[in-house]
């Protein structure tokens, strides 16, 4: 289970309501029982419940259960989609192992009020189910310019265009980390913003086939392809 704060040998913690509820209420656990605890950077650890209320329950950390794992560094930046669809990468995103996710604003983005909150509590719930001891980074909407301009040196930016591209296959034998993905809204990019994308030096366009994919089953496919082939 996620804790959003340091832990530590020793040390007895209180655990967030949404943790404490689902172990008091959902899983029934007794004072005296050990469960797997994380924070996101120091790996899982065993931890001893001490108290178990409805809303609060307490533990004492006690040894190391497992190191923090290694991440593939590999982002993905992605046009925010109607709430459950943006809901569901996310989800997936943490599932694939991506180290960190950029919400892009572009032209034909619909959706201009994003929860990252709720974003965020989606991705500790499937860090949590999937054994992740490290969360995604989860960056403020950018706009589309921005993202590109500041672009990294060194990152590849694998560009998921409907129009065409290389096979995305091939591209991952060219694209080993750090890289990232690129997906659009769901009305996709604009001429101008697909030559814009196209522009950068670090860019690498691909095709996921000759099907158009709904923009959430395209960054799920492109990241999975990529962690396949490249990544963990
Ligand atoms: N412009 C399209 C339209 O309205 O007909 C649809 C865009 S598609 C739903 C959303 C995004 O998914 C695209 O911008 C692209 O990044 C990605 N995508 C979907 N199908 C793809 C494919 N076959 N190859 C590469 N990218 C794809």
């Amino acid at each position: 289970l996620y804790v959003d704060q340091p832990l530590a040998p020793g040390a007895t913690i209180t655990l967030p309501v949404p943790q404490s509820h689902y172990l008091a209420q959902v899983m029934r656990r007794q004072p005296g029982d050990v469960v797997r605890l994380f924070d996101g950077r120091s790996g899982e650890w065993a931890a001893r419940l001490v108290s178990v209320g409805r809303k609060a329950v307490t533990a004492t950390l006690e040894a190391a259960s497992a190191p923090q794992e290694a991440v593939a560094d590999i982002w993905l930046c992605a046009a925010p989609l109607k709430r459950g669809r943006i809901d569901w990468v996310a989800e997936k995103a943490c599932e694939l192992g991506v180290a960190r996710f950029v919400p892009v604003i572009t032209r034909r983005t619909i959706v201009d009020k994003l929860n990252l909150d709720r974003l965020r509590a989606h991705m500790v719930e499937a860090a949590e189910q999937c054994g992740r001891t490290a969360l995604p980074d989860l960056a403020e909407p950018t706009p589309l310019a921005a993202l590109l301009r500041d672009w990294p040196a060194g990152r590849a930016l694998i560009f998921a265009d409907e129009t065409g591209g290389e096979p995305l296959p091939a591209v991952c034998a060219r694209a080993p980390a750090p890289a990232a993905v690129l997906i659009g809204p769901e009305g996709g990019f604009t001429p101008e913003e697909r030559a814009a994308i196209r522009a950068v030096p670090q860019a690498l366009a691909v095709t996921l086939g000759p099907r158009i994919l709904r923009a959430d089953t395209a960054a799920a496919v492109a990241v999975g392809v990529w962690q396949a082939l490249v990544g963990d």
